[in-house]
């Protein structure tokens, strides 16, 4: 038997405003009404038959959404911003840089020119690099529905594999990210079998030296666990520290033995934890570098 390669019969909606798109959620979700981004996760599942939804509110109109600005000591970025927004630096600094290096990792070209940060972040695949970024520098998403608004943090956010704390007539507006301090240091390492595969474990790292020593260590790791996340134990082990090569092969042991790693068909845990143990010392060997 073949498989059936387009979606099942459903409703397409083009709000043109936020409070458009909240009340179509608020009268469809409860019919499998859901949103439609960049189309570059539900559209395939759609496509397999696997998701089924009978409405799409589609934001890809809706004013405002497109928005990519710097509000006081956070990066906005709307609904509607694509992958491909962050392929050049989008603001002079490091998290510019940050976010150009990663992106260059999500998958290929023309699926960066359709999917979007935020539909990232709802999709919550594990192995997401956006999801990763957020989980590592502290995220807070903006959560829209007709009953208002609520800022929920990345760590509050992403619940599982492909799961968050999204209710069903939520909508993820906005995502912010924390400006980096200018001498912030970053890593970001990565390890899929073929370019543009989803990763099987990433690492993304961030900590500043102050009189020779790491201070503020963020050890994110993504594609290993069931979310990304933050690893404390492995942050424990580099701040207050001299940077060294011992120091990062200890880290990568400390985020190798905290995590619980995800097996699947073509990864062992203990392959996984291998995964995890390098990822993180090639983060902290490129941020050092
Ligand atoms: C071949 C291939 C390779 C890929 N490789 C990678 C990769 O390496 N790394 C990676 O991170 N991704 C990868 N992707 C996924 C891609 O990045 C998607 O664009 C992304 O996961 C989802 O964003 P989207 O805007 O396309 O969302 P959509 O596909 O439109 O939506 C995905 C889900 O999120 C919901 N949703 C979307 N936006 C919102 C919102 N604002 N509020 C509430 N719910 C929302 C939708 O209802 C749907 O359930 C790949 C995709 C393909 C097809």
């Amino acid at each position: 038997m073949g498989f059936p390669m387009k979606p099942a019969p459903f409703t397409r909606h083009t709000p043109r405003t936020v409070e458009e798109v909240v009340s179509a959620l608020a009268e469809f979700a409860p019919q499998d009404g859901r949103i439609l981004a960049g189309g570059q996760s539900l559209v395939p599942i759609m496509a397999f038959r696997m998701a089924r939804p009978t409405h799409l509110i589609d934001i890809n109109e809706v004013e405002g959404l497109d928005r990519l600005a710097v509000d006081g000591d956070y990066l906005s970025i709307g609904a509607r911003v694509r992958h491909g927004a962050f392929h050049k630096p989008v603001i002079p600094s490091v998290l510019g840089q940050l976010l150009s290096f990663v992106c260059g990792h999500i998958a290929h070209y023309p699926i960066r020119m359709r999917g979007t940060f935020c539909g990232s972040l709802a999709h919550a695949d594990p192995s997401s690099e956006w999801c990763l970024v957020a989980a590592t520098l502290g995220a807070k998403l903006v959560v829209k529905s007709v009953r208002g608004e609520r800022i929920v943090a990345v760590e509050d956010f992403l619940e599982g594999i492909m799961s968050t704390s999204l209710a069903e007539d939520e909508f993820l507006a906005e995502a912010r990210l924390p400006l980096l301090p200018a001498d912030t240091r970053f890593g970001f390492y990565e390890f899929s079998r073929r370019a543009g595969d989803f990763a099987m474990a990433a690492a993304l790292v961030t900590y500043r030296i102050e009189n020779g020593l790491m201070v503020d260590a963020h050890v994110g790791i993504g594609g290993a666990e069931d979310r990304a996340r933050r690893i404390p134990e492995a942050e424990a082990v580099l701040n207050g520290k001299t940077p060294s090569p011992e120091l990062f092969v200890a880290a990568g042991e400390a985020a190798a033995d905290a995590i619980e790693p995800l097996e699947d068909i073509q990864t062992t845990a203990e392959y996984r934890c291998d995964l995890v143990r390098a990822v993180t010392r090639r983060a902290l060997e490129r941020a050092a570098a």
